[in-house]
């Protein structure tokens, strides 16, 4: 990268952090996950330590925080207050000792670790155990002056007393104010019932109601103070360690965090981040981390201060639930239903403690909202077990050469054409029988007992089928018999077997066409819709001939339907195969002209137990009838067939003066019209 583009690359991501800043320090209102936060600033800091001759005067590494709010009367801190540095895994965490053990060279380091408070940092000065003064970190040289509202908070001391110690003259404690989980859900949710704004976190609901003119307002909310460190005390407290001057301050009422950890090593320390880390959720305060702290406070001095932070204390934050990444490619998935998933590769990041290289973008309409393109920088987000997803598109870091992803027109496997009917968000492959992503479901379809019923195939053989090659489509189940060897070399699979499934197929030839058209898989093409389809147009040529209207115009068959049945005729391959099926031999015999359905239109009721056939064959010779067979009775059923232990059914019947006919008057009816048990 030459000079201009490396200034050029310092320049927006010091725009966009000025940017971020301003919402999070000011608005009090962040936009963007504190990880992409700080995914950005290392990024900036990562250039300017290749390039140091380039770093930018107003560059926000080497700032804290951000600008007192005018409205309050401001401070200069007579010790500034700093940042602090941050590691995210374990090696950096090692890098971070070691630099301090190469500058204390043959010393015992302790380190002290706490919890790291996602609040909002202050100072409280306290002048011969009084409270005298509350201060904002602001951007660390000087703070807001906030003592009305600091005094407000419950937890806080408002003036120092003990029977053992004697009470300095100045002390000055640093610490967080921050709402406790349990108070920032209660003040979310009486807000909400108020219909008033609501708090993206407790960290802006704490720093909202601090920097607030009006003290009554920090009165009411859940504030709580925790203490982190002394900034002076005069007479000196008298401890020589980080863990014991903390302990010193609780005699005084001060909180400190719940837990907290002394460690010989940092191996210790990293033991105590990964117990803190599965324990967080039962904290009763928010942490974003954990600060570790050189122990022994002589140490500290010696180790001393970078620009914006000490050399002798680290966060060490949690893993990032949001990272910002770039993608590579936006790839078509088929599914096993034939649905088109677009999934985008990205460039591998870590996020919620894992590595994520491939996300989905559910559909076409997703992509849209997100306006995601190929060479974008977006943020994904992952939080516990959640599926990481693309939260956001950076359209500041949009690359000139970015690609636009559209709907392919074929689909990636097998060139069918894809089809999105209108109102529908999901785009198919049409070619549901040809196609070898959809294999595996349209032969368990095309073999199911109410399509065309050849026992054991779809649960038992299909998978071991398709791994012999035997299956490319549904029409090469007509020519298993010509590969009895091949067959017999399935595990568990016998002579017998081999004969029985083969017979089974043998004996699947003859069938109804609605069992055909059922078998087909088309999209919305369910049994009943199979059985309308094949009573409306008598023969396969019809069928496939059909336009839209006649479709539309066969009972249940709706808009949408409609138009999968002709996309489904109009993908050449999903033709071939139907051919082929033909060829094979299936045959039927021709279905009952409507003219000759004497139910025709009618809505029917099947209920209780039938001595003499189950109630799917009542349903079918009715259907074959014309007849609608519905679940449940209403003042538009015709008839309810009653059979034994028809309960509620047959009473609503009663109640609405349905006719009933019981098993005998329901034989004796089908036999009238040339219905019978083996027809
Ligand atoms: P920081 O929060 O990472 O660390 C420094 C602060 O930690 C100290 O000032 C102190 O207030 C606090 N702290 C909590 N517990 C402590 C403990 N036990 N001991 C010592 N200090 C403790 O750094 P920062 O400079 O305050 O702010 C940067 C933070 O703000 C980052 O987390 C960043 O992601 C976030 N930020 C987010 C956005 C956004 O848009 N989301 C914008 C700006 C900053």
């Amino acid at each position: 990268m030459d000079q201009s583009a490396v200034v050029a690359q310092m320049r927006q991501l010091i725009q966009v952090l000025a940017q971020h800043n301003h919402a999070y320090y000011v608005m009090d209102q962040p936009t963007i996950e504190d990880s992409e936060y700080d995914q950005l600033f290392h990024q900036l800091k990562a250039l300017e330590q290749q390039h140091p001759e380039l770093t930018q005067p107003d560059t926000p590494t080497r700032k804290v925080g951000g600008k007192a709010l005018s409205k309050f009367e401001t401070l200069t801190h007579s010790v500034p207050m700093l940042s602090l540095g941050n590691v995210f895994n374990q090696q950096e965490l090692n890098d971070f000792a070691r630099r301090i053990e190469e500058r204390l060279p043959n010393q015992k380091i302790q380190y002290d670790v706490e919890l790291k408070f996602d609040g909002l940092a202050i100072s409280l000065w306290y002048e011969h155990g009084i409270l005298v003064r509350g201060v904002t970190r602001g951007d660390g040289e000087t703070g807001e002056v906030i003592t009305e509202n600091v005094k407000t908070i419950r937890n806080l001391p408002k003036v120092l007393t003990s029977t053992t110690t004697p009470i300095p003259e100045l002390l000055e404690v640093r610490g967080e104010v921050l709402m406790p989980k349990a108070g920032f859900e209660k003040l979310n949710a009486e807000n909400e019932a108020k219909g008033e704004k609501t708090f993206a976190n407790p960290r802006n609901a704490a720093a909202g109601s601090l920097r607030q003119l009006d003290p009554s307002i920090a009165a009411s909310r859940p504030l709580a103070f925790y203490a982190y460190g002394i900034a002076q005390c005069q007479p000196h407290h008298g401890q020589s360690t980080m863990s014991a001057s903390l302990e010193w301050l609780t005699q005084f009422g001060f909180a400190v965090g719940e837990q907290h950890f002394v460690c010989d090593s940092i191996q210790e320390v990293q033991t105590a981040y990964e117990k803190i880390n599965a324990e967080r959720p039962n904290l009763s305060v928010e942490i974003d981390g954990m600060v570790i702290k050189v122990d022994d406070l002589k140490q500290q001095q010696q180790l001393g201060f970078l620009s914006r932070e000490p050399r002798w204390a680290t966060a060490y934050k949690f893993p990032a639930v949001a990272a910002l990444t770039t993608v590579d490619n936006i790839d078509w998935q088929v599914g096993r239903t034939g649905t088109l998933t677009p999934v985008a590769r990205l460039n591998p990041v870590a996020v919620g403690g894992v590595t994520v290289s491939n996300v989905t973008l559910h559909n076409i309409g997703e992509i849209h909202r997100l306006d995601v393109r190929i060479g974008d920088t977006v943020s994904v987000y992952r939080s516990g077990d959640v599926i990481p997803k693309v939260e956001k598109v950076w359209p500041e870091f949009r690359p000139v050469d970015s690609v636009e992803v559209h709907l392919p027109e074929q689909c990636p496997v097998c060139d069918s054409p894809v089809v999105m009917p209108e109102g529908e968000a999901l785009a198919r492959c049409s070619g549901g029988l040809y196609c070898a992503a959809q294999r595996i479901e349209a032969i368990r379809h095309f073999v199911s007992r109410k399509a065309m019923d050849i026992e054991g195939l779809g649960d038992r053989w299909a998978e071991s089928l398709l791994h012999l090659d035997l299956l490319k489509d549904v029409a090469d189940i007509y020519h298993l018999h010509a590969h009895r060897e091949k067959l017999l070399t399935i595990e568990k699979m016998g002579e017998k077997s081999v004969q029985n499934l083969i017979d089974s197929i043998e004996k699947s030839k003859k069938t109804s066409f609605a069992s055909f058209i059922f078998a087909l898989g088309i999209r919305g093409v369910g049994e009943t819709t199979a059985r309308m389809l094949a009573n409306t147009f008598q023969t396969l040529d019809a069928l496939r001939n059909a336009d839209l209207d006649a479709l539309k115009k066969t009972p249940d068959v709706g808009d949408i339907t409609a138009e999968w049945i002709i996309d489904f005729f109009q993908a050449p391959h999903n033709l071939e195969v139907v051919d082929r099926l033909i060829a094979a031999g299936i045959h039927w015999d021709a279905p009952i002209a409507p003219t000759r359905q004497p139910l025709n239109g009618e809505s029917w009721v099947v209920t209780g137990t039938l001595s003499s056939m189950g109630r799917d064959e009542a349903t079918q010779m009715l259907q074959a009838l014309g007849a609608r067979v519905s679940g449940s009775v209403s003042a538009k059923t015709k008839c309810l067939v009653a059979g034994e232990k028809a309960g509620s059914k047959l009473d609503k019947a009663e109640k609405l003066g349905v006719a009933v006919l019981d098993e005998q008057a329901f034989l004796a009816l089908m036999a009238e019209y040339g219905q019978s048990l083996d027809a």
